[in-house]
């Protein structure tokens, strides 16, 4: 078939990509002129695993060609997607629907034959009505169908995500427009993916309902964390113990930071507005959005004191700033808020990330960027776990940092701090301390016992090396 995406973000160049894999003509279709051109060249404009390798590909055999001329693109296309960005608004937690209706502005003044319009990108219940009725005051109805297909991929997962979906979901309001649909997507769906029609709005309302959803785990591990952090349980077993059920499950059960990134923040935002403005009470929702933003004043209240309530002239690393591994997206990253508010307190922030250095923290003063971990961590008081890149789970920590003392804030609980522990004290070359994010450090009166006594005998030996 004949697509075009137009938005060549994460998810219509990621989408377009393994469209045009699957055996289809796809154009990617951006405004952003640099970013067409970089692709023509075989730059790829994110990071994303395989993500390149796809690209070229297809580029090579010509199933995937990038343009900014939206004209021609649509007038050789049968399916148009719109994929562009649906941002909080500046002034209201509503999604800022306006890229979308530009496109559908646009989109009305060039149809000639018969198109499919699909949304990929995550909008509010409704849209769909709204897209068709913008095109349909130049266009007959008959020449075109608006479909709801929202997006599920994962930043950082997002080839095999789209590859082998959990589910495709389809709101379309004719058999035409379902037939094609399903037709598109039969290569996944012979593959095992479960393909679900539903109404239009419905669709909608499934992508931010699953959101808002995910975004709650989350929010529910890392206030059960807290309660772990003063009775000292490793709220590790409890993700586990929890996730064995299979009414729960084990995914998103992970304590950490607060739930950042392109999509939940705004998401659960909007669906709250939706539901306001139809006077429904999404009370778990505005729980979850208001515990998720307490948390980062609760991460620096637990830096503090980790560091003995002195964050002044403390020099801190930060171990990745990303939302989450393998993607360079910074977009609501938990990390944007950590680090001015450090160093609005006096710290001097040091961070590495595999993606390399973020031009939002160049404007920092009293924020570095160090291009490997030992050099981000040379001197540092604190080190913060913050992203979970695979690189982190296996750090020397015995010859992690300069200093004699100094901790490790395990924020993503990639170390077990009881095995850890035991491990630099029986050495004895350095005292480190791991605070592990939401566990017990020690976990019962025997360990405490057993730490005391190394810990003692620790600090006798380095008075005496
Ligand atoms: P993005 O910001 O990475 O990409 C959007 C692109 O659209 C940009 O390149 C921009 O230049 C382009 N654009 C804007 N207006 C345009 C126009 N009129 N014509 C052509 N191009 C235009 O956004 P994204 O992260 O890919 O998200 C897109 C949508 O998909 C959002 O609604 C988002 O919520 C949803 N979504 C995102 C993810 C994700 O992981 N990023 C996952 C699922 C769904």
């Amino acid at each position: 078939m004949k697509l075009c995406m137009i938005g060549t973000g994460y998810v219509g160049l990621v989408s377009g990509a393994c469209f045009s894999d699957l055996g289809n003509k796809v154009i990617c279709v951006d405004k952003d002129q640099n970013k067409i051109n970089n692709l023509k060249k075989g730059i790829i404009p994110i990071y994303e695993p395989g993500l390149d390798e796809i690209v070229k590909r297809n580029f090579i055999n010509k199933r995937l060609s990038f343009s900014s001329d939206l004209n021609n693109s649509i007038k050789k296309s049968d399916i148009i997607f719109i994929c562009v960005g649906t941002p909080t608004k500046k002034r209201s937690s509503e999604a800022d629907l306006s890229y979308v209706m530009n496109v559908a502005k646009s989109i009305s003044k060039l149809i000639k034959t018969y198109k499919i319009i699909v949304t990929k990108s995550t909008v509010p219940v409704t849209t769909g009505d709204d897209i068709e009725k913008i095109i349909s005051k130049k266009v007959s109805k008959k020449l075109f169908d608006v479909v709801s297909n929202p997006e599920f991929l994962r930043e950082g997962d997002a080839i095999r995500d789209f590859m082998y979906p959990d589910r495709i979901v389809v709101g379309a309001m004719t058999n035409k427009a379902k037939k094609t649909l399903k037709n598109l997507y039969s290569p996944l769906i012979s593959k095992g993916s479960k393909y679900l029609e539903s109404s239009r709005r419905s669709a909608e309302l499934i992508k931010y309902a699953s959101n808002a959803f995910l975004a709650t785990k989350i929010t529910f591990i890392n206030e059960i964390s807290n309660l772990c952090e003063k009775i000292n349980v490793d709220v590790e077993d409890i993700s586990i113990g929890i996730g064995l059920d299979k009414r729960i499950g084990e995914r998103f059960l992970r304590a950490g930071p607060a739930y950042g990134g392109s999509c939940f923040p705004k998401d659960t935002k909007a669906i709250v507005s939706t539901a306001d403005k139809y006077k429904s009470n999404l009370s778990v929702i505005k729980s979850v959005i208001k515990s998720n933003e307490q948390r980062n004043f609760l991460l620096i209240s637990k830096i503090k004191s980790i560091l003995n309530n002195k964050i002044n002239r403390k020099k801190i690393t930060f171990l990745g700033v990303t939302f989450k591994a393998n993607t360079d997206d910074m977009r609501d990253s938990p990390s944007l808020k950590l680090i001015p508010s450090l160093i609005k307190k006096g710290a001097f922030i040091n961070y590495y990330d595999p993606t390399g250095e973020k031009e939002i923290f160049s404007k920092l003063k009293n924020v570095t960027f160090s291009s490997s971990i030992k050099e981000a961590i040379k001197f540092s008081d604190l080190i913060v776990i913050h992203t979970e890149w695979n690189e982190f789970k296996q750090l020397n920590l015995k010859k992690i940092s300069n200093k004699k003392n100094y901790k490790i804030y395990d924020l993503r609980n990639l170390y077990s701090p009881v095995k850890m522990k035991k491990k630099k004290m029986s050495k004895c070359t350095r005292c480190v301390s791991i605070c592990h994010q939401g566990a017990a450090i020690i976990k019962s009166i025997v360990q405490i016992r057993e730490v005391f006594i190394k810990k003692v005998k620790c600090i006798f030996s380095m008075f005496y090396q």
